[in-house]
């Protein structure tokens, strides 16, 4: 058995050089055996990674058989008045656009297929109206609310990144406030009669956030105090 004489780590009965300080090994009494395979592999290996093309296809035909069992079940056993297939079939496609199409589409901008991810939920809310009760609700309720949420979630998801923490926690609190506006808009002139209550609340909260946020962040020397204080 040998010991390294630079650094003092034990050697293995191959090792020509010390594994840790590279020192070569020169032992007469107990020369390298270059004959026994060496204990660590020479070549260095990567694990390859997921083919996208390959986990598409795999996805796919998984939504795929899930929508066609449904619509077989659907037509010849289950039917109850109902094409609840359609619902599922639907969720399916919906997933399709969120999972898969991020793996062929590698080149295009994010924002991009966050458009493609919005357009596949408001065809679902369509289709989910469609096989209810004929779309009643949908251009009333659904959509509006739909709207406003892909405004402010593009919005959001566009001038995030180029803005500091500070302005980010301030942009989602407003964007917050906008929304539950809107919900309670919508949600009251569907049902009948706008009188803004509960969104009023959340707006005064979020206003009462912000203000402290917006002072700090027009005043360098809070600023720093506040970077100070948590680190960031
Ligand atoms: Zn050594």
């Amino acid at each position: 058995m040998s010991y390294c004489v630079n650094c003092g780590v034990e050697l293995d009965k191959d090792a020509a050089r010390c594994p840790l300080c590279q020192t070569p090994v020169v032992n007469p009494v107990c020369p390298v055996d270059t004959t026994i395979p060496p204990n660590f592999p020479v070549e260095r290996r990567e694990v390859e990674p997921v083919n996208r093309r390959e986990a598409a296809v795999l996805l796919s035909a998984v939504y795929g058989v899930v929508s066609l069992c449904c619509v077989v079940l659907n037509l010849l056993f289950w039917w109850r008045g109902m094409p609840w297939s359609a619902i599922v079939a639907g969720a399916c496609a919906m997933l399709w656009v969120w999972t898969v199409l991020p793996l062929l589409l590698r080149s295009v901008h994010s924002i991009f297929l966050v458009g493609l991810d919005l357009l596949a939920v408001a065809g679902f809310l369509w289709v989910i109206s469609m096989a209810v009760d004929g779309g009643s609700w949908l251009g009333r309720l659904a959509l509006p609310i739909w709207w406003g949420c892909s405004v402010v979630l593009l919005f959001l998801w566009y001038i995030l990144p180029l803005r500091s923490i500070l302005s980010r926690c301030m942009l989602v609190l407003g964007s917050c406030v906008v929304l539950m506006l809107w919900l309670e808009l919508c949600i009251d002139l569907f049902l009948g009669g706008y009188q803004p209550m509960w969104s009023l609340v959340v707006a005064v909260v979020g206003v009462t956030l912000m203000a402290p946020l917006l002072i700090i962040r027009y005043r360098p020397d809070l600023r720093r105090e506040v970077r100070r204080r948590f680190h960031f």
